[in-house]
């Protein structure tokens, strides 16, 4: 994912270490490389421009250039800045707000960006790290394939699905996953709300209306990391129109440019929780921000 970045970083990184003393402007050249590498991986030009300038305000000026080691210094910097750019002060990756019995969570994005496949992940996960018993609900009328393909999912990760019953609405099901959910015993249920190629009218319609059913704890935005700015644009517009909670991440292990992770938390205010990694039922990571600065430091 940040294959790129990295690799134009440790470039940049990698002369500067190497120089010993440095001045401050041999800093402001090695940053403006930086702010080329950042918007080339497709962060966005103030989020890009906001971090070069918080490097700058630390990295220049005695303390850093007069030290003994100048450009570690800077790359320590640097690290501490993505670590700010991808969290900021909160610790909230991983988390969910499991604080009432049963707690909804709802799951929302546009089609295709792996929202019913995360849907199964973070219900596998909650099962077998948490021990939390799980509902899932599709709440995908228009597409009978998607609510067929959470009901393979959830056979095959052991957690119950709530059975289809045709010619409902997504209220409907919504309220059905309650009652089932308290009358059940279960400690969370997950709506998988419909998704559609972009977003329209009437997916954030019935995603509002499902939204003042369920009430829910967590409202998890499931965005393609692939798709860059989109991503994060597509983050602003659910969360002005439905309200957030924290936003998945997916297909992390694709050659994307890495831009979605690095401005998401900047340009929305909303935590990355999860990342996707795969396919797979176990490809499913907390966000770790330390780790991927780490990775993209390389
Ligand atoms: P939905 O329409 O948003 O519900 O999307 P799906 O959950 O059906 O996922 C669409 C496709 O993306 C499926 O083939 C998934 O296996 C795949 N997918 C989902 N998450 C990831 C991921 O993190 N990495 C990769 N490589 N593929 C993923």
């Amino acid at each position: 994912m940040f294959e790129n970045l990295s690799e134009r970083l440790s470039g940049v990184f990698d002369r500067l270490t190497k120089q010993g003393a440095l001045s401050d402007e041999d800093v402001k050249t090695a940053l403006r490389e930086v702010r080329v590498a950042l918007l080339e991986a497709d962060v966005s030009l103030p989020v890009a421009r906001d971090f070069v300038k918080a490097v700058q305000e630390k990295a220049t000026g005695q303390a850093v250039t007069k030290s003994i080691t100048p450009g570690q210094q800077v790359v320590k910097i640097v690290h501490d800045e993505l670590v700010h750019v991808l969290a900021g002060d909160a610790g909230e990756a991983g988390q969910l707000k499991i604080d009432q019995i049963p707690a909804p969570i709802l799951m929302v994005g546009l089609q295709g960006s792996g929202k019913t496949t995360t849907t199964a992940k973070l219900a596998k996960r909650l099962k077998e790290r948490d021990n939390k018993r799980v509902l899932m609900a599709s709440l995908d009328t228009n597409r009978p394939a998607a609510m067929e393909q959470l009901q393979i999912l959830g056979a095959q990760i052991g957690v119950d699905t709530l059975p289809i019953v045709k010619g409902e609405t997504p209220v409907q099901i919504a309220k059905r996953a309650k009652t089932q959910a308290s009358l059940g015993g279960y400690d969370v249920y997950m709506l998988d709300t419909a998704g559609r190629l972009h977003i329209d009218e009437e997916l954030i319609q019935q995603a509002a209306e499902v939204r003042d059913v369920a009430n829910p704890r967590e409202t998890l935005l499931v965005v393609d990391g692939l798709t860059g700015q989109d991503a994060v644009n597509v983050a602003t517009e659910f969360d002005d129109k439905i309200g957030v909670t924290g936003v998945v991440l997916t297909r992390m292990d694709g050659d994307g440019r890495g831009g979605a992770a690095l401005s998401m938390r900047a340009v929305t205010g909303k935590p990355i929780k999860f990342v996707g990694l795969g396919e797979k039922m176990e490809a499913l990571e907390t966000f770790e921000p330390e780790r991927i600065a780490g990775r993209i430091l390389g």
